[in-house]
Order: structure tokens, then C-alpha cells, then sequence
């Protein structure tokens, strides 16, 4: 016997040992099946024979090994080693979370490996009348004597029954096949002839092939930086490499899916939260093996298995979604970079509009920096024009104006599309005589009215209710909807065009399965559509048809508290009009506002994002905040918020041994009450990563003995993208 150290998905910060039989030999990054109190638990093995264990007759005994082999190769431990320090979370959960469903439930690896059937010694001299009165076997045994058959083979002719009968007598055995990588293709796939900036950044690419570099691709919204990916993706192929693509949200975009698969003819397969747990074990087995030779999957693609993967590209990589915003709380853009580094292979960065955080890097000489700066088949870039609300009759929120030109592109048979970031029917319900509003009673925030489901839906807890008949406060009516969202849109701009074709496009109307699928369909036919939606229309789609879109308000997103949030209003007003034009005829963007003066909106509409972006990176320098200083956020909930606050306190008191640190806190979180939690929040800044890193590893030792953290549920938020 020997001892093991085991990682364990147990909030608790430290490692358990185990013994192990020494035979057959344990690995690192094998699961094993240990005691753990009164439970079994599924853990990693992290350490073999550790020095410092303690007296071994005092251990437990593993139950089982589950693995011959790490399900957790040396590299992917060591990634996941430095995110469980860089996050301060707990590493046991962090390994465990790297697996799919299935492994971390304890499943045997080889059952879902491709399985082949061949004859026993006993099967193979069995004499040929034995099996006479059992047809059906006696032709599977006879098909076997050839050779060997594949599991897929030999179900065409045979039935699994017949199988398992041969199996049971012991003439025939099971052999796991040895997976073989994907084939690479013979010549290199032709793409569309490469504008001088697309060529540059292809050959910046494959120039950094089979070393470590970061290249940002900061190309205008169709300027071709998926014709980038997919020309850059081609000579690794030959090379029978694998390429990794993260992307925002897969389901949103399965026009990409679709682009490489029609590109290149080695298997591409797809990653994220929808599919099955068998079709996640599938797809990790084939990253695995070097079977799959293109992944393209969102953001926990990114601790995969591969077997030779020669690029990672993050495509939107300022989108939000890369960032995990609840428990183990990473960055995929910024592990992905680490994991680049492991691997010793290039990583692409690509985005209209880049993060101020890439965005720096990439001024300041770290990542090699591509700039697309035109539309690749020549298109102008969008214009943009403000509409001045202010004293203006409006029809549903709608300027006279605004109405003209959606009515002008219409009947030159183009497609408008409305962007409106509410979804649901209106923001609340109000009484008509006393002026209440529909409040969630869990949270500090109104109730949306959904129209079509008939409820209140808080969208911050989830909650839902019966719309009421009567005013909570004075008892009248008299309820009306206050505020629009996309429903009331929707029903609003089918009144004012009758004959026109809607298609809605937000959580709520693609929540049914296939819908989305369906909306994106109707809205590559021709002809005139509205298209409504939230930032769902925002995420990477090229829509020809759409010549005008309308961003109907964007009020509410100028004054933020959330230092980031002009840099993510003005990503998302970017994304946003990029949609338009993107055909043969231009493209307009009509921006409504009582605020035509302000300063973000003007410097957008006059100089476009990357401008603002530069302008924003030089205020972030002068007032000290990411990416200039480090950023990490302490949040407490708590049923009273007396206790958030005393035990930020106590954080606060303990950094004051840091006086390299900067607190700001704490201070009630933006959304003060949650779910019927009250919740604060404390920030941290700091200059070097270091001291902050050293003081939280510190704080992290003591705050298990608070008495007041067994009140408070905290989260720890290293490089929040959130505020
Ligand atoms: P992005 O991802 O930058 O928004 P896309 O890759 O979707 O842009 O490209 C936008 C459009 O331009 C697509 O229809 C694409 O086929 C076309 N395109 C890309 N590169 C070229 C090129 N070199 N020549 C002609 N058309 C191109
Ligand atoms: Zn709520
Ligand atoms: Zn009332």
C-alpha cells in the first residue's frame, strides 16, 4: 500500500490522503472512489506518495481506482492548478468541474470507448456443427472467423442479443479499438481570395505555429475574421493538428458551426451546455483521441483533452459569456491564453470589439496586433444618426422619423431590424391612481410583465406570480403596463405594419426548441421583416437582408456605476449596427435618446469603437482601474445586511496589513436585495498581482474560523467583469 494524496469537489481548501494498493500502479489525474464521512465521494488523484502525509495507519483506504489512465493529463492538471490558484477556489472542485457529467459520476471510461469483437481460443476451435440449432450465432461466429469486427460493423448484420449470447458462452471477446486520429486532408482547403489584411494576419498565424503567441485580430464587424480563422485553421489540418474555436454562445450562431464543417472535410464537432451528457462524453473522447479535429464550443471547451492541438482561436473575445459568473469563477479568454502557453501553441483573439484588457495588450507590444480595418467585400461600415427624443411626439417609442425610415427601407423590400434591450412585455405594472408598481418581494427591482404568459417574472430571481387584479397599495384597477419591452414591440409594430412579417427574437421567444433555429431561417428569406430582439442580435450574425437598425433606447445604459459599463454599452452598440449593411446595399443605424449630447454616444457615432476604446484606455490609466491596476471583488449575502457589511468589515480590517492594497467598500451591491438576500460588496485594488494574490491566500486561511461566515455566503471574484 501506498499513500495518495486526493483532490475532492469539498468546499474545503486542502487535499485528503488515502492509501492505495500500489498494483495496479496509481497515476496523477486518475479518479479514484474514496470514504469521505459517512458519503463516498469521486476524486482526483493529485499526489503519489506525498512526503508530508501523515502517520499512514492512520488512513483510509481508497475504494476503488477508476482509471489506467489520468482522465486528467499532466497538462490539463497543470492548467487547472494554476486557475484553482489564480481564483482561489477550491481545487478538488475545480478538477472535478473539468469533466463531463459522466466521469464525475464515477462512469467507466472504457464503456464508452469504440469496442471491437473478435473469437476466443475456445471460439476459434469450436466445432462448425455446434452452433447448428442456433442459426443467428452461427453465423456471427462464422463472420468472425475472419477477422475481427468493429462494434458499428457488426451490428449492421448482427443484433446486439446474438452478440451478448456469444459473449456469455466465451467464444467471443471484447477488445477496446485503439482510436485513430483524424485523417488530414491531402491538399489545403480553398477559401475566398484574401484582402492584403486578411493575408497578413493568416501569415502572422501560421508563422507562430508550434510556439506560444498571442495575436489579436481586431477586425470591423465584416471585415471577414471568421475567413481568417478558417484560412489560418487550414495548414494546421495538413499538419494533422487540432484547432480548438471558443465561441459566446454556440446556439446563437449555428452558421459557424456550419461554415467550418462545409470548409474542411475532417470531423468538426460541436461543445456546449445543450448537448446530452453522453454526446459532452462523446465529444471530449473524440478531442481526446485526436478523432475530432476542429472543436468549436463555448467557454468549458476550453478544458478539453486533446491530443495534439495546434491553435486556440477565441472568437468575441470581449464577449461577457466568457466569463463564468457564478462559483469557480474563470475567464475562458484568459485560461485559454494560460493554456496557449502549456501547450506551446499560437491563441487568436478576435473581435470587433476588442476588450480593453486585449486591447492594451496589444498596444503594448504583448500580443501581436491584426487589424482588419474595412468591410471585406467592400461594404461601407454602417452610419450611424442620433435621434433627438426630447420634445417629440412618440409613437410607441418610436420617433416620426425613425418610423419614416423603417416605413422607406420596408418597401424596398429590405429588412429592418429593432433592437431593444427588455425583454417581456413591459418593465412593470402601475396603478393608474396612486402611481405603485409591481416590486419582486425577494429583490430590490420591479416585476416584468409577460404579456403572453400572463405573469410577473422577476428577472433577477426568476420568480413569477399571477398578474394581480388590484393596486398592492390604495386597491384600484386601474393597472397599466409602464415601459416597453420586445413583446409590447412586437404587438405594437404589427399594428403600425400589418402586412409585415415580425420575428422576435429573444430568451423568451426562441426558449421553445427549434425556434430559434426556425427565426434564424425566416430571417435569411428575402423580402421585407421587422426583427426585433435583445442583445441575442448582437452575437456574431450575418444577416444580409437587414439595411436599417434601430436601436430604440439605450438610456438606462448610460449612467452605470459599473466603471466597464460604457466599454460593454459601447461594444454592444458596435455589435448591434454591425448587423446592418452587411449585404450588397449599405447599412443605417438610427439611435434614439433624450441624451444626444453625451459624451459616449457622440465619440461612438463620430469615431467609431476603436477610437472610444483608446480614449477609454487612456481614462482607465489616469484613474487607476483595470487593466492598469488588478481588480478583485469580495461579495456577501446574507439574510440581514447588517451582517454583509461587518463581515466585508472584517476583510476590509484584515487588508489593512496591505497597505499596497487599495479597499473601496464596502458598499450595498448595485442590486441590494437578491432572491430575499441582502447583498454587499467590497473591492479590491492592487498594482502587482502578487501582494494581492499572497494577502487573499492568507485572508482565505483565517475566514473558515469567523463565526460570521457561517451567516454569510461570500463569493470571491478575481478580474470581475461584472460589477
Ligand atoms: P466577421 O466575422 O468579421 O463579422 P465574416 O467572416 O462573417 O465577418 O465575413 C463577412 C462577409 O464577408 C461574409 O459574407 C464573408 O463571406 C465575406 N468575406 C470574408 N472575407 C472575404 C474576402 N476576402 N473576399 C470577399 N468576401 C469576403
Ligand atoms: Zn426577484
Ligand atoms: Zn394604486
Amino acid at each position: 500500500m501506498i499513500v495518495v494524496r486526493v483532490a475532492l469537489p469539498v468546499p474545503l481548501r486542502q487535499h485528503f490522503d488515502y492509501l492505495i494498493n500500489a498494483d495496479p500502479k496509481p497515476q496523477v489525474g486518475c479518479r479514484v472512489l474514496v470514504p469521505f464521512g459517512n458519503r463516498k465521494l469521486i476524486g482526483i488523484i493529485w499526489q503519489i506518495a506525498p512526503t508530508d502525509s501523515f502517520d499512514a495507519s492512520k488512513l483510509k483506504a481508497v475504494l476503488s481506482l477508476l482509471d489506467t489512465s489520468p482522465v486528467l493529463p499532466p497538462l490539463l492538471c497543470q492548467l487547472l492548478s494554476f486557475a484553482a490558484d489564480y481564483y482561489h477556489y477550491p481545487l478538488g472542485e475545480v478538477l472535478i468541474s473539468a469533466l463531463p457529467a459522466l466521469l464525475r459520476e464515477g462512469r467507466n471510461l472504457n464503456d464508452y470507448q469504440p469496442k471491437a469483437y473478435q473469437l476466443t481460443d475456445t471460439g476459434k476451435l469450436l466445432n462448425i456443427t455446434a452452433l447448428k440449432r442456433a442459426p443467428k450465432q452461427h453465423a456471427l461466429w462464422q463472420a468472425l472467423q475472419a477477422h475481427q469486427l468493429t462494434e458499428s460493423v457488426l451490428l449492421q448484420q448482427h443484433s446486439r442479443s446474438t452478440l451478448k449470447q456469444l459473449l456469455e458462452k466465451q467464444l467471443v471477446e471484447e477488445l477496446i479499438v485503439a482510436p485513430i486520429p483524424f485523417t488530414p486532408p491531402e491538399t489545403e482547403a480553398t477559401g475566398l481570395k484574401l484582402t492584403p489584411s486578411q493575408a497578413l494576419a493568416v501569415t502572422a498565424v501560421n508563422h507562430a505555429s508550434g510556439r506560444f503567441e498571442r495575436l489579436l485580430l481586431e477586425g470591423v464587424t465584416g471585415s471577414g475574421k471568421t475567413e481568417v480563422y478558417l484560412q489560418a485553421i487550414a495548414s494546421l489540418l495538413l499538419k494533422q493538428q487540432q484547432v480548438l474555436v471558443i465561441v459566446p454562445e454556440i446556439g446563437l450562431t449555428p452558421q459557424t458551426l456550419a461554415r467550418f464543417q462545409a470548409r474542411f472535410n475532417v470531423p468538426v464537432l460541436c461543445w456546449h451546455s445543450a448537448l446530452t451528457d453522453n454526446e459532452r462524453l462523446h465529444c471530449w473522447l473524440q478531442a481526446s483521441t485526436g478523432a475530432a479535429a476542429i472543436i468549436i464550443g463555448t467557454r468549458s471547451a476550453l478544458f478539453l483533452p486533446f491530443w495534439q492541438l495546434g491553435l486556440i482561436i477565441i472568437d468575441e473575445e470581449h464577449d461577457q459569456s466568457l466569463k463564468q459568473q457564478d462559483g469557480f469563477r474563470y475567464h475562458a479568454r484568459d485560461l485559454a491564453i494560460k493554456r496557449a502557453a502549456l501547450q506551446h501553441c499560437p491563441i487568436l483573439l478576435g473581435s470587433a470589439t476588442p476588450s480593453l484588457e486585449s486591447l492594451h495588450n496589444a498596444l503594448s507590444k504583448r500580443f501581436i496586433h491584426l487589424p482588419l480595418p474595412d468591410r471585406a467585400a467592400g461594404q461601407a461600415l454602417p452610419s450611424f444618426e442620433l435621434v433627438d427624443l426630447k420634445q417629440q411626439v412618440l409613437q410607441f417609442g418610436l420617433a416620426s422619423q425613425t418610423l419614416a425610415q423603417i416605413k422607406q427601407q420596408l418597401t424596398l423590400g429590405l429588412q429592418v431590424m429593432l433592437f431593444l434591450n427588455r425583454r417581456g412585455f413591459a418593465p412593470a405594472l402601475s396603478c393608474q391612481e396612486c402611481g405603485w408598481l409591481t416590486e419582486c418581494q425577494r429583490c430590490s427591482a420591479f416585476t416584468t410583465y409577460h404579456k403572453q404568459s400572463r405573469q410577473l417574472v422577476c428577472h433577477h430571481c426568476g420568480a413569477s406570480k399571477a398578474i394581480p387584479r388590484q393596486c398592492g397599495g390604495c386597491g384600484s384597477t386601474q393597472l397599466k403596463p409602464l415601459g416597453q419591452g420586445t413583446e409590447q414591440l412586437e404587438e405594437n409594430l404589427q399594428l403600425l405594419f400589418p402586412d409585415i412579417a415580425i420575428t422576435r427574437l429573444d430568451r423568451d421567444s426562441t426558449r421553445r426548441k427549434g425556434a430559434l433555429h426556425q427565426a434564424l431561417e425566416d430571417i435569411h428569406q428575402t423580402g421585407a421583416r421587422l426583427i426585433v430582439g435583445t442583445q441575442m442580435l448582437a452575437k456574431g450574425h450575418h444577416f444580409p437582408n437587414v439595411s436599417l437598425v434601430v436601436i430604440v433606447d439605450v438610456d438606462g445604459a448610460l449612467y452605470s456605476s459599473d466603471f466597464r459599463a460604457p466599454e460593454q454599452l459601447a461594444q454592444l452598440l458596435t455589435q448591434v449596427a454591425g448587423r446592418a449593411g452587411r449585404g450588397s446595399s449599405g447599412g443605417k443605424v438610427l439611435l434614439q435618446t433624450q441624451y444626444p449630447e453625451h459624451a459616449l454616444l457622440q465619440d461612438i457615432i463620430q469615431n467609431g469603437y476603436a477610437s472610444f476604446a483608446r480614449s477609454a484606455l487612456a481614462e482607465r490609466e489616469q484613474t487607476r482601474l483595470p487593466p492598469f491596476q488588478h481588480l478583485v471583488l469580495f461579495s456577501a449575502e446574507a439574510h440581514q445586511s447588517i451582517d454583509c457589511q461587518q463581515w466585508l468589515q472584517q476583510v476590509t480590517d484584515f487588508m489593512r496589513q496591505y497597505p499596497a492594497l487599495q479597499l473601496l467598500g464596502p458598499i450595498p451591491a448595485p442590486l441590494e436585495r437578491r432572491a430575499g438576500k441582502y447583498r454587499w460588496q467590497l473591492q479590491l485594488y492592487s498594482a502587482g498581482r502578487n501582494t494581492v494574490h499572497q494577502a487573499l491566500d492568507q485572508l482565505l486561511l483565517q475566514i473558515a474560523s469567523w463565526p460570521l461566515s457561517r451567516k454569510v455566503k461570500w463569493q470571491l471574484d478575481v478580474d470581475p467583469t461584472d460589477l
